[in-house]
């Protein structure tokens, strides 16, 4: 994996710094796809569209903060890098709980964006389930509808001609606890290259199984 420029943006929210890394180049090695549709690549990560600031702890989408300037990063404190953008904090992607908190705010300023707010914001709360030690169970009610609220307002935003969306949407409604209608929504035709996904997304439904899974 090769690091590319690092980039500092001003956070709209506070005018503070904050900065990014990027990847110049990378490959797809030891990628894991899950049933929620989100792919991880360790050795590709991606830089989040909608990030965090660390000062204002505000969410915003990291294309509408004004760029400030690139450097490329050092063992040693660079030479004629700015000392502000040094001492920028590093920009996150927001957990579930901020991005739930951010939701109506970040949708009524991009309403063309709102499919994908509210796929971020489901995939970040799938998190808890994903990677080398899963979190099972330890939600309070209130984040438990909030967060099922963000899933119901998704589902009409995923029923449009693309197949990935359908199926996403069967994985939302499974997700939900909803094995007939994902089932029904599962049986239909979609390209073969979806089959593997298809099968596996029935077969948790049959077993009543609503949890994340590796595909
Ligand atoms: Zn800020």
């Amino acid at each position: 994996m090769t690091p590319g420029p690092t980039h500092v943006i001003r956070c709209p929210l506070c005018s503070q710094l904050g900065k990014y890394p990027t990847v110049a180049s990378g490959n797809t090695f030891g990628t894991v796809y899950y049933t929620d549709g989100k792919r991880v690549a360790p050795m590709l990560p991606t830089t989040p569209s909608v990030v965090r600031c660390g000062f204002c702890r505000g969410s915003f989408w990291r294309k509408a903060a004004a760029e400030v300037g690139q450097f490329t990063e050092q063992r040693e404190e660079p030479a004629n890098v700015d000392a502000e953008w040094l001492l920028a904090g590093y920009l996150d992607e927001p957990d579930e709980g901020e991005y739930l908190a951010a939701v109506e705010r970040l949708i009524s300023s991009t309403p063309a964006e709102e499919r994908s707010i509210r796929l971020f914001t489901w995939w970040r709360g799938n998190d808890r389930h994903r990677g080398t030690s899963p979190t099972l169970g330890g939600d309070n009610p209130e984040a438990v509808n909030r967060r099922h609220d963000n899933m119901r307002a998704l589902l009409p935003l995923l029923a449009t001609a693309e197949s990935a969306d359908l199926i996403m949407r069967a994985e939302v409604l499974r997700q939900l606890g909803e094995f007939e209608l994902a089932t029904k929504a599962l049986t239909r035709h979609f390209p073969a290259a979806f089959d593997t996904a298809i099968s596996r997304l029935l077969y948790l439904c049959a077993r009543r199984d609503s949890m994340l899974q590796k595909l």
